[in-house]
């Protein structure tokens, strides 16, 4: 059934790792009914982290507008704080940011299949500031950064994982991150009780 083969990529960012974090944030995965497809540490080059993020205005902006509301929650003048408040200016700032912390140290990157896999490995994983992520999920359970904090050490969100936002996006990191070979296709045992 192809809806049980929707796929997504998911790193533990260098922070999950030297936290020691790995097993919590895979069983997590696991534990849902999700199924892991590929798997390894890797500590990334700054191109690999150039690919796995796009670069389109649409996304840069995206970003720049989180951080906007972000500030605003916290009664903070974005414009004060990091030079300007155009969203795509903040967006390609945060974006060189991003690849220095993601190179900072080792990953383990994977990927993981199931049903609408792309959505529900982002509801484990929880809204991209972890200071406005819900109890339960990793980023709410395990960490409180957000923009506020982050931009004025002019450093990315330590948030402890990534994961596709898209299965547009999950297709063009898989090639980032994995030969074909290297992603696997097995049956879970559960899965005719489950599904
Ligand atoms: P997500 O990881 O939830 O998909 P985005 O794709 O919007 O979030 O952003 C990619 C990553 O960039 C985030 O996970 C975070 O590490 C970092 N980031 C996003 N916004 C900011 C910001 N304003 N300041 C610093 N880092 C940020
Ligand atoms: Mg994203």
């Amino acid at each position: 059934m192809a809806e049980k083969q929707e796929r997504t990529v998911v790193l533990v960012k260098p922070d999950g790792v030297k936290r020691g974090l790995v097993g919590e944030i895979i069983s997590r995965i696991e534990k849902r009914g999700l199924k892991l497809i590929a798997l390894q540490m890797v500590w990334a080059t700054k191109d690999q982290i150039d690919g796995n993020y796009p670069k389109d205005e649409a996304w840069l902006k995206k970003i720049g507008e989180k951080t906007g509301k972000n500030y605003q929650t916290y009664g903070l003048d974005v414009k004060a704080e990091l030079g300007t408040d155009d969203p795509m200016e903040i967006g390609k700032m945060v974006r060189q940011w991003l690849i220095d912390y993601m190179t900072s140290g080792p990953m383990v990157k994977m990927v993981v299949s199931g049903i609408h896999a792309v959505d529900m490995v982002r509801k484990i994983t929880g809204s991209t500031m972890p200071s406005e992520a819900e109890m339960g999920t990793i980023r709410g359970d395990f960490s409180v950064d957000d923009a506020t904090a982050a931009n004025r050490g002019k450093r990315a969100i330590h948030n402890l994982v990534h994961a596709s936002g898209t299965i547009k996006e999950a297709e063009s990191e898989m090639l980032v991150w994995f030969a074909p070979e290297e992603i696997h296709d097995y049956k879970r045992a559960e899965e005719d009780i489950m599904f």
